[in-house]
């Protein structure tokens, strides 16, 4: 179960991240991006991340959690799509020329502290 490592992340780069003028200021809610391929399984996440929080200024942050679809495109034909899995062969011209365009990220786009 990688999820605790990276709600350990989170929690690092939110705390990091709140001004240094706001000393005790509570994080209201963390927005992350997590892409299809980057195996996180939200409900361990959310568990990880509530265990992880207790005693940071994240205590009693909400982290809502946005699943990005897996893109393919292939650049043969230009012909784009959205897979569950990875995917090595267009599924147009059958050429091996595919990209993914997302689905492996793991992002944190935003972090809202209360006032
Ligand atoms: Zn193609």
């Amino acid at each position: 179960m990688h999820e605790m490592g990276i709600a350990m992340q989170i929690i690092e780069i939110a705390v990091a991240s709140i001004p240094a003028d706001l000393k005790n200021a509570q994080v209201k809610r963390v927005n992350i991006k997590v892409g299809k391929l980057a195996a996180v399984v939200p409900e361990s996440l959310h568990f990880c991340f509530q265990i992880a929080a207790q005693d940071t200024p994240l205590g009693d942050a909400e982290l809502n959690i946005e699943e990005i679809p897996l893109k393919i495109k292939c650049t043969d034909c230009n012909v784009e799509w959205t897979a569950l899995d990875p995917v090595f062969i267009c599924r147009r011209c059958n050429g091996g020329s595919v990209k993914m365009l997302s689905g492996r990220e793991l992002d944190i786009t935003s972090i809202e502290v209360e006032d």
